[in-house]
């Protein structure tokens, strides 16, 4: 199955990329409306659509080799919480 930033924006989750570098482990929130605005609705938004358009400046002015940077994706959970309890009433029957 294939996802794209669309997807993702109207599932509202966050998105972070973070450096593949042990010695580094930069990590950053992703704008998914400015990918949005530079790659298209339609882009993927799974790993591999994604993983070459990023590269650490850290490593890169430190010299050290490239590493491919890595997602984490978070759920809305509190939305996801809030739409399965929308109907829901306790019972004190
Ligand atoms: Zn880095």
């Amino acid at each position: 199955m294939s996802k794209t930033l669309a997807d993702t924006l109207a599932a509202r989750e966050t998105m972070y990329v973070n450096c593949g570098h042990p010695a580094c482990c930069k990590m950053t929130k992703l704008d998914i409306q400015a990918l949005i605005d530079k790659l298209g609705l339609d882009h993927g938004s799974m790993h591999w659509d994604l993983v070459g358009l990023f590269g650490c400046s850290d490593c890169k002015a430190a010299s050290r080799d490239r590493r491919p940077v890595f997602f984490t994706c978070i759920p809305d959970y509190a939305g996801i919480q809030a739409r399965r309890n929308r109907d829901w009433k306790p019972n004190f029957g």
